[in-house]
């Protein structure tokens, strides 16, 4: 873990949340963070998660939503995901701590004898070691938002808050701010809107020492004055520090709202940061083409998670982003495999603009998944297979072409004949938990000519990867000769890292070893969702 050090003055925004979770915290320091960078200043965003995993990545993707991966390769909370497609700063390992990692770093220290003896404990020292790690996630930033995970009242809070209330301390008074986000709830009976959740909120964070600057509050409804007056009153917050945030139909207006709400004004003043007006255009475009799209297109995510959709999303966003770029809104239609499995692919699919696998792990529903895989080869209905969703389509093409029946990933059969899909040698001795996946951004060599390069405009691409099994290399050679296309490699050549078939045989059909989705954002969406929904929309419109 980093030391702490500070080479420029940066200023700080410290996120909490009230009264319950889920409340959208994440987005809204996101949006927050759109809103400085608009102004032109260089900011970060770092997340703080109390629970005590070390490792975010083996966790279950249906309790804790997706994990997000960073180019340096960290496996971290889908919020650092919120925050890449908000902002232009890119996330690192230190974006994302959790308790398990800042005590994991403490216990270290004390093995190695760094303490001397003392009496290791929360305060000061796994409070340092929190301040430590905001401090060198700072360095070189003009501002860092920093979230809190977890609601206040939280014990596992605790030493978070405790770190921050320190910081407000150890730092000049006109660098830090706090915004505390909160829920407003709506009695229907009593037709009014309550306040009193939130102003026992502020007395947990004034118990500890935090005097929440700036309240955001959650509501249905925008709030009325005589509200903001009176929650000001009982949480010793100014009324013009009271913002509401209305329910949205899309996160990205968020920004906008926040603005309208004086959001950034405030911060300006309270940070003493001068700056231009916010550039918004870009934002107010986005939103514009989400509430008027010129076309529209159903893409099926055939997948195991599929009744939790915060498990896919960043693939998610990334096929709204592909929607932007065609002025097309994509409603996105979860299609559980194993249902295809059972033999619906024409019901559950049919109807579909295009077919689209995503990542996985485990083999529940891999059969449904090649099966929904042949069906869109077949019919021609464009295709997108990514991690997972390429594997499956690696052995769908071995069991049709290669003379391959029994064609499948080792992942669900080790001792398979026929594994098209395999670890590769050097990996298969390695058995700590998440000690043989390839993470991170590698880069991948596209062949000239091929469909890929075209999308892309360039030959040399870096994308994440978050996996464990990869082509095999035995089968190569036989599947190109069956007309499988090897679109892209590692730049040694060593490794398959895209799929494809020829414009002859099928409009669109692509996969890839990497997540595109996590590199996609609303202000630049990633060329294969572009692509992919420009040809998902065309097979629509020949369709019909
Ligand atoms: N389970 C597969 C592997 O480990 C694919 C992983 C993924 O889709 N992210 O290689």
């Amino acid at each position: 873990m980093a030391t702490a050090t500070r080479v420029k003055h940066t200023k700080f925004i410290f996120v909490t949340g009230g009264v319950v979770s889920s409340l959208g915290k994440g987005l809204c320091a996101a949006s927050m963070g759109a809103l400085r960078e608009a102004r032109g200043l260089n900011i970060g965003l770092q997340k703080l998660d109390p629970y005590l995993n070390v490792d975010p990545g083996t966790m279950n993707p249906t309790q804790h939503g997706e994990v997000f991966v960073t180019d340096d390769g960290a496996e971290t909370d889908l919020d650092l995901g919120h925050y890449e497609r908000f902002v232009s700063h890119r996330m690192t390992r230190h974006s994302n701590y959790t308790s398990g990692q800042i005590y994991e770093s403490v216990i270290r220290k004390e093995r190695r004898g760094e303490y001397l003896g003392q009496t290791v404990q929360v305060i000061p020292h796994v409070t340092n070691e929190i301040r430590a790690s905001i401090l060198a996630a700072s360095e070189g930033l003009d501002l860092l938002i920093v979230e809190i995970g977890g609601t206040v009242g939280d014990i596992k809070s605790l030493p978070f808050l405790e770190a921050i209330r320190q910081l407000r301390l150890q730092l000049d008074a006109r660098d830090t701010v706090f915004v505390h986000l909160t829920l407003l709830p709506f009695i229907k009976t009593a037709g009014e809107i309550k306040t009193k959740p939130t102003q026992h909120s502020v007395m947990k964070m004034r118990e500890i020492g935090i005097q929440p600057d700036i309240l955001v509050c959650r509501t249905e409804e925008p709030i009325s004055r005589a509200t903001r007056d009176k929650l000001a009153m009982f949480t010793n917050v100014r009324a013009d520090s009271v913002m509401s945030l209305p329910d949205q139909d899309t996160i990205y207006k968020v920004p906008l709202v926040l603005h309208g709400e004086g959001l950034d004004d405030k911060i300006c003043e309270l940070l003493n940061i001068w700056s231009r007006e916010p550039k918004l255009d870009e934002w107010k475009r986005i939103v514009h083409t989400l509430e008027n799209p010129r076309q529209r297109v159903s893409i099926g995510v055939v997948g195991k998670y599929v009744d939790l959709a915060e498990s896919y999303k960043s693939l998610h966003e990334a096929l709204i982003h592909g929607g932007i770029a065609n002025n097309a809104a994509v409603e996105i239609v979860y299609v559980d495999a194993e249902q295809v499995q059972a033999g619906g692919a024409d019901v559950q699919l049919g109807r579909l603009g295009g077919v689209l696998v995503p990542g996985g792990f485990g083999e529940r529903g891999s059969e449904g998944k090649i099966a929904a895989i042949r069906f869109a080869r077949e019919r021609k209905i464009p295709f997108f297979g990514i991690c997972l969703g390429m594997q499956m389509a690696v052995c769908e093409y071995a069991r049709s072409f290669a003379d391959l029946p029994g064609a499948h990933s080792s992942e669900f059969d080790p001792n398979l004949d026929g594994a098209v899909i395999a670890l590769m040698a050097e990996q298969q001795s390695v058995t700590e938990k998440g000690g043989t996946m390839r993470l991170g951004a590698y880069d991948c060599e596209l062949a000239p000519g091929s469909l890929v390069a075209r999308i892309y405009g360039k030959s040399r691409i870096s994308e994440r990867h978050r996996h464990r099994f990869e082509f095999n290399n035995r089968y190569r050679e036989r599947l190109e000769r069956a007309g499988l296309r090897l679109s892209g490699v590692s730049p040694d050549g060593s490794l398959v890292e895209m799929i494809e078939l020829a414009p002859e045989t099928h409009p669109f059909f692509v996969g890839c070893q990497f997540h595109p989705e996590f590199k996609s954002r609303p202000t630049a969406p990633h060329p294969l969702f572009t692509a992919y929904i420009a040809a998902s929309l065309q097979y629509q419109r020949t369709r019909t």
